[in-house]
């Protein structure tokens, strides 16, 4: 996601957005300015500095260093006057300061020489825009998951709702989402029939976690898969390079497992993949299915099994397909 194209675009975005924040500023100053002559005349001598200077400088002498420094105290006192005329006038003191959307960079995108987190967060999202999952982050969030399409009849023999537990399982993943960490964060496994909510929690949690400034990649299974058969024909750069994101990640999220055609070739690499991102990597990857438990059972190998359901939480979505629910309300 991290591509230069993306990069320069959003790069692009930034100056723009830094720009138009000085432009804002001097536009208050100057309509400040015009209502207040002592301000005017504080706002002139204060601009003049670097001009000042400048003229110093050519100049030269052995002393510039020390009237370069009493300009910079001038202006501090005049910097200090200005404030007090705001001040005066009802306004707040850096009324005339740029407005910057994110203060730990002033909108530059580059905090001690590395990209800001601001940035970084704009850049991925930058490659989900373009990859069409941009489209689904903005439909499918938290704040739009509704728990009322699930039924709040007890399920048989059970003391609980199916809204019961997705309520449940809303609240856990919001939280698993806000507090998430590449290092200490939980894997997790979504088992469940179509339309009970799977991939709109997915995409809430990527969201979420992408909003973070974290590198998530969502993916589906079938997409996946793809992948490592071309993979399998020889050096593509492009193949090679989407397969190291998958890998590396800091969040993966693996949507549909069950729905690729099954091969040799891939069941391998499905389990290296897993593999490799829980024990060697220490990663978390987030994977939905709608295969039940015995289909699965069914469909993949011991090793790759047993490291489902044994490194991986369950969460076990309830209820009757929710999509139908919508459209017959
Ligand atoms: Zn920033």
């Amino acid at each position: 996601m991290y591509s230069r194209e993306n990069f320069d675009k959003v790069k692009a975005r930034f100056s723009e957005k830094a720009r138009r924040a000085e432009e804002e500023a001097r536009e208050r100053a100057r309509r400040a300015e015009e209502k207040n002559p002592e301000l005017h005349r504080l706002g002139l001598l204060i601009r003049a500095t670097a001009v000042r200077v400048l003229e110093e400088s050519m100049k030269g002498g052995d002393d510039l260093a020390d009237r370069v420094k009493a300009i910079g105290r001038e202006t501090l006192r005049r910097q200090e006057e200005y404030a007090a005329e705001l001040r005066k006038m009802g306004l707040p003191a850096d009324y005339t300061k740029p407005r910057f959307e994110c203060a730990l960079c002033e909108d530059t995108g580059i905090v001690e020489g590395k990209m800001c987190t601001c940035m970084k967060r704009e850049v991925v999202l930058e490659g989900y825009r373009a990859s069409g999952i941009g489209k689904l982050l903005e439909k499918q969030r938290f704040d739009n998951f509704d728990l009322s399409y699930y039924s709040h009849v007890l399920l048989p023999d059970k003391p609980y709702s199916p809204r019961d537990v997705m309520t449940s399982i809303f609240q856990e993943m919001r939280d698993w989402a806000e507090n998430f960490s590449p290092e200490t964060s939980p894997s997790l496994l979504f088992i469940g029939g179509t339309g009970l909510g799977k991939t709109h929690l997915s995409t809430a949690i990527a969201g979420k976690v992408i909003e973070k400034g974290f590198d998530v990649v969502y993916e589906s299974a079938p997409a996946v898969a793809s992948l490592f058969e071309k993979d399998r024909f020889g050096k593509d750069e492009a193949v090679s390079e989407k397969l190291r994101r998958i890998f590396e990640a800091e969040l993966l999220i693996l949507d549909d497992l069950g729905t690729e055609p099954t091969s040799q070739t891939t069941s391998s690499a499905f389990y290296q993949l897993i593999n490799t991102r829980a024990s060697v990597m220490g990663l978390p990857t987030i994977i939905s299915t709608n295969l039940t438990h015995h289909q699965l059972e069914k469909q993949y190998d011991t090793a790759t099994l047993s490291r489902l359901l044994g490194d991986f939480k369950v969460k076990l979505f309830l209820g009757s397909d929710v999509r139908r629910a919508k459209l017959s309300m």
